[in-house]
């Protein structure tokens, strides 16, 4: 019997194709580490009953041909899934339940994965530690007292559980990279339009973007393979020509021109983010590629110029959360006390905050000094880009400024939250993907990542890049958990009694 928790999804999809596996015990396997694994509370919605008669169905079938047959999936709770709750992290969604489903999660269906259930995250996608979920935070599964990162929390923190073989988040300034990185997993935010956001909790519509976290770079690439794709119901949804990406994966890089940005060595930078950055240029020169140095002279004001741009266009779309159309209604004396009370009630502190600031800031009198003023900046962040990319392949970052933190350290500094953000914020505003790459520990031996930023639609380059580097690094999670680490000794001493017992 393999071991399903240290195999890649690529290898599970494998074996359900030569039927030696079937959907229902894959299905079993992941509800039994789910029940295992409460405590970390990922999840805020399962769906146990309908995955399993899912699974039976799908194992029924004579044939399949999909890209992930019969894969047991859980998902980020800002994706629509149809008649099956969908809260956004957020007491005013606490009882929605769509009637249809989103593009990205419909496009998992059609592979053949099951829906395992949905997964805790920052409120409408708000925050880098996901405590600002109304169902709780999240516990890191590498060290307990630990955030998972955010808003994505609760989807990195299953995937390094082996809670979940794969799964979906968004990621509006980081969400994806920055728990990817905090957690020793894999996260790809794709080029906006790359992906289509029909379906999904709206945060701040020109920067969100749906994105794959896996344990590993191929399986990431086979999962952006499946999610992206061209959707009329999306605006904004670009149709370009789309790779294979898990097909067409490559670690040959020979020849790759990788910029090294100095504004990213920012003040204050612990001495271990740089030095694994250091690490990752070696890594990169060792798989064949060239580094040099690159300027991007706006680096600096990518942070203020998304806290402006964010809330700004957030508090536009939480408008509709108004007591009427969706979710929770508090009871009022008239319309307007209605809607004060259902919102002051339905949405938590970091969510109002971000309301409060969008509206200042498009309000008439300041619109031009910060809303106009940020967009022209955000132009100027993206010429900063295109003007590197003339000489470059692909840029390497650290992807978060510090390893994860404790749950409560930042809770109460939304300032010192939001710096969490800084190496990855400016790749939304560009609209350019990124990926999250485990790259090796700080002293306490909790995980650090690196990030590899791309030109447009030019997922395949890194993703290779990152497949590349994956090999050389060699990555393996540190479990500091006490509970995990006994589990895994005691699975040891099962196992040499295994072979003690053997009879050869
Ligand atoms: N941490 C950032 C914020 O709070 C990014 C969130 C995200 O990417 N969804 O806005």
């Amino acid at each position: 019997m393999v071991d399903l928790n240290n195999i890649s999804l690529t290898e599970i999809v494998k074996l359900v194709k030569l039927k030696k596996i079937s959907s229902l015990e894959l299905t079993n396997h992941y509800i039994k580490n789910i029940e295992k694994g409460k405590k970390l509370n990922c999840f805020i919605t399962t769906c146990f009953d309908e995955t399993i008669k899912n699974s039976k169905t799908f194992d029924d079938k004579k044939n399949y041909d999909g890209l992930l047959p019969g894969i047991p999936i859980a998902v980020k709770d800002l994706f629509c899934t149809k008649n099956v709750k969908t809260t956004a992290g957020s007491k005013i969604l606490e009882n929605f339940i769509p009637t249809y489903e989103s593009t990205v999660t419909s496009n998992l269906w059609k592979e053949g994965a099951v829906l395992l259930g949905k997964l805790n995250c920052d409120e409408f996608a708000m925050g880098s530690s996901n405590e600002t979920s109304f169902f709780g935070n999240v516990q890191n599964p590498i060290d307990k007292n630990l955030v998972p990162g955010g808003s994505s929390g609760g989807s990195a923190s299953a995937v390094a559980g082996k809670l979940t073989p794969i799964t979906i988040g968004t990621d509006t300034g980081g969400s994806i990279r920055q728990p990817a990185s905090f957690t020793g997993t894999v996260g790809l935010k794709p080029t906006y339009g790359s992906c289509s956001r029909y379906g999904i909790v709206a945060f701040a519509s020109s920067l969100d973007q749906a994105g794959p976290m896996a344990q590993n770079v191929k399986d990431c690439a086979l999962l952006q393979e499946v999610i992206s794709t061209y959707d009329s119901k999306d605006s904004t949804s670009i149709d370009f020509k789309r790779n294979q990406y898990s097909k067409e994966l490559t670690n040959n890089i020979k020849g790759k021109k990788i910029g090294i940005p100095k504004e990213y060595r920012v003040d204050g930078m612990p001495k271990e983010i740089d030095d694994l950055w250091q690490k990752g240029i070696q890594y990169v020169k060792d798989c064949g590629a060239e580094t040099i140095d690159i300027s991007l002279p706006h680096t600096s004001y990518a942070l203020p110029t998304y806290y402006i741009v964010a809330p700004a266009e957030a508090s536009s779309n939480l408008a509709r959360y108004d007591g009427v159309k969706y979710g929770f209604r508090a009871k009022g004396e008239n319309l307007v006390d209605m809607y004060e009370k259902t919102r002051s009630e339905g949405f938590g502190t970091e969510v109002q905050r971000r309301i409060m600031i969008g509206t200042y800031v498009l309000s008439s009198g300041y619109y031009d000094a910060y809303y106009l003023k940020a967009q022209k900046v955000r132009k100027l962040i993206k010429n900063d880009f295109d003007e590197a990319y003339k000489k470059v392949d692909a840029i390497l970052t650290p992807s978060t400024p510090s390893s994860a933190f404790k749950i409560g350290e930042k809770k109460d500094d939304p300032v010192s939250m939001y710096l969490n953000d800084i190496f990855t914020v400016p790749v939304n505003l560009a609209g350019l993907p990124g990926i999250s790459i485990p790259a090796g520990h700080d002293s306490k031996g909790y995980p650090l990542g690196l990030q590899i930023i791309g030109k447009a639609f030019d997922e395949q380059n890194i993703l290779n890049i990152a497949f590349a580097m994956e090999e050389k690094i060699n990555f393996e999670n540190k479990i500091t958990d006490w509970w995990i680490k006994w589990a895994k000794i005691v699975q040891n001493i099962w196992s040499i009694e295994k072979i003690i017992n053997m009879r050869l």
